[in-house]
């Protein structure tokens, strides 16, 4: 089904943006196979990771997802009109004043301080009744959530607390991309202690990467983000995630520049030959960020060390390279970016491509099936998170339902 636009799009958009939401339910299923016996929850805080939560949410919930989490309330309100039966956690907790908002749209926050939870037992006294919330129990981000401390403090009370609504125990893992590092056992060593504490509870550990690299750990529930939106959860691992997102820029222009030309601002692009460029209407207003066409930008250890050279299934091998791909993808190549991207435009060589081909060619596609995500964010020195949440609202959108 497409909801926007025919085969060429609606010609008055600069780039399109599609949503296969086949891929979508195939990556859940996949992720509850790892899931073993745990429930697998759905992670759709951020808009479902910049893919649009309208869409998103409904197709978790027909593939069997009764299990969200999402960050703030505004978030939760939205995904509650779209899931009416689910359970919905906020990791955000309940600041102050919102203790009666998150109950009349039955959210359950994750409390995550002391303070919080005293104020959610007083909401508790003064509607009289259990309220469901969860507790989120810092282990090594230093990010949000009780400490450990609190934890075996209020744990004495885990019956007390249980009576009252209490319903989930989250802690975070800091380092699950990389599963070697020496965080990773530490946190797990206090979840397992948690889980004792908290012996009568529902508990959850896993992110996309712990549950791709170590299952559920124990816990009942697993939280996976990124890999359902078919990202790289895991460093240096083939991502056997399906695509969800495809990213594509219309060509508006195909210009012949020569050798010794520059293009785009600061001039840093001399060519080297005479150059056909597909000029397309996609820039970094569209969240196809500066840093991808900058040529000194690096990411991996250090930082500008090359990322060493890993298999990646045959959808993207050709195409990977140590310092992710500076390129987008028309008629079956790659067309290196040529100087900087700007606001509304990118500059795409594609000398090699056939013209005849070219006529044909409405869009050159920046990440999909052909560049994975995780390439080109690897090229601007981020992480295929970050290129999805900022993708921008002018992208046409074509939904694939199957
Ligand atoms: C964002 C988030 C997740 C999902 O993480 P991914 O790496 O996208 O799988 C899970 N739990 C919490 C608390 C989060 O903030």
């Amino acid at each position: 089904m497409r909801i926007a636009g025919d085969v060429n799009g609606s010609l008055t958009s600069g780039g399109r943006f599609t949503l296969d939401l086949v891929a979508l339910k195939a990556n859940y299923l996949a992720l509850q196979r790892h899931s073993g016996t745990a429930e697998t929850a759905a992670v759709v805080k951020a808009d479902a990771y910049g893919l649009g939560t309208q869409y998103v949410v409904p197709a978790l919930v027909a593939a069997g997802v009764k299990t969200f989490y999402v960050a703030h309330i505004d978030e939760g309100i939205e995904v509650r009109k779209l899931a009416p039966s689910a359970r919905i956690f906020v990791i955000y907790g309940a600041p102050k004043g919102t203790e009666s908002v998150l109950s009349a749209h039955k959210l359950t926050p994750l409390i995550c301080s002391a303070e919080q939870l005293d104020r959610w037992g007083q909401h508790i006294r003064k509607t009289g009744a259990p309220q469901a919330y969860g507790l989120h129990v810092d282990t090594g981000m230093n990010r949000s959530g009780l400490t450990m401390t609190e934890a075996r403090l209020v744990g004495m009370h885990s019956d007390v607390l249980k009576a009252s609504g209490l319903c989930h125990i989250m802690t975070h893992p800091a380092c699950a991309d990389d599963p070697d590092h020496p965080l990773n056992p530490k946190q797990i060593a206090q979840f397992q202690e948690l889980k004792s504490i908290f012996s009568n509870i529902e508990s959850s550990y896993a992110n996309s990467a712990a549950l791709l690299s170590m299952g559920n750990l124990g816990g009942d529930i697993t939280r996976p983000g990124i890999a359902l939106y078919g990202g790289e959860a895991l460093n240096d691992v083939p991502n056997l995630m399906k695509p969800v997102v495809k990213a594509e820029a219309r060509i508006v222009q195909i210009r012949h520049a020569k050798a010794g030309e520059t293009v785009s601002y600061g001039a840093t692009e001399t060519l080297k030959r005479d150059t056909k460029i597909a000029v397309c209407a996609v820039g970094y207003a569209d969240g196809y960020h500066r840093s991808i066409g900058l040529k000194h930008v690096r990411n991996g250890p250090g930082n500008d060390t090359p990322r060493a050279q890993t298999e990646h299934g045959d959808r993207t091998e050709a195409v990977r390279n140590a310092y992710g791909v500076r390129a987008g993808f028309v008629c079956g190549a790659l067309a290196p970016i040529l100087g900087r991207v700007t606001m509304d435009f990118t500059m795409f060589d594609v000398t090699d491509v056939p013209d005849a081909q070219l006529d044909e060619a409405q869009w050159v596609e920046l990440f999909g099936e052909n560049i994975a995500l995780d390439d080109v964010a690897r090229a601007g020195g981020t992480i295929g998170y970050e290129l999805l949440t900022s993708l921008g609202r002018r992208y046409e959108r074509v939904i694939v339902n199957g």
